[in-house]
């Protein structure tokens, strides 16, 4: 595959995908609506960088966050494993779940719970995968924040295809499923 500035596209200026909020991993995005929009370069974050730190001090938008709470909020995966994949991070850097308090465990839920109603209302999916990876052995892109995966799945959504090409295929872009599910938000 070509590969481009991570902030420019063909002349066209794309945001900086490691500047984003998200969990990077092997796979390459095959953004199927138009051509690629932005690559992932590969960077990991450091402490002073956390992207899930510095998320919320951005607009929804730039963020891709769909719903804030008092102690967690919610926002698209910059590197999605299928359209409408959502992370629920507290808004304190800790990594794992026994450190959160009653208060972060209760509202993570109640988000995970508001977030899996909201993605099935909009996008009809068949089923979730829901969990956290805690620390970088078990999986982890970003160990030092604690998040919560909510990947919607479809009967038909074609999970070989990773597999075989190391590629995801996504029919939709991030901007427009953000304001889809931040729109059916309950108030
Ligand atoms: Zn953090």
């Amino acid at each position: 595959m070509t590969s481009y500035g991570a902030d420019e596209f063909e002349g066209i200026q794309t945001d900086v995908s490691s500047e984003l909020a998200g969990v990077p991993d092997a796979f390459q995005r095959l953004w199927t609506p138009h051509r690629l929009v932005y690559i992932q370069d590969g960077q990991q974050p450091d402490e002073h960088s956390c992207p899930f730190c510095r998320a919320p001090e951005l607009s929804d938008e730039q963020s891709l966050i769909v719903a804030r709470g008092e102690h967690a909020y919610v926002l698209l995966n910059l590197f999605p494993y299928n359209s409408g994949h959502l992370l629920v991070c507290p808004y304190r850097h800790i990594a794992t779940y026994d450190q959160a308090t009653p208060e972060e465990v209760a509202e993570i839920g109640e988000l995970t719970q508001t977030a899996m109603r909201v993605v099935k209302d909009v996008s009809r999916c068949d089923g979730f995968n829901i969990g956290m990876n805690q620390g970088r052995i078990a999986g982890a892109g970003i160990a030092e924040h604690l998040h919560q995966h909510i990947v919607p799945r479809w009967a038909l959504d074609a999970n070989f295809f990773p597999i075989i090409a190391k590629t995801k295929a996504l029919p939709r872009l991030l901007g427009e499923v953000r304001q889809e599910i931040a729109e059916a938000w309950p108030a």
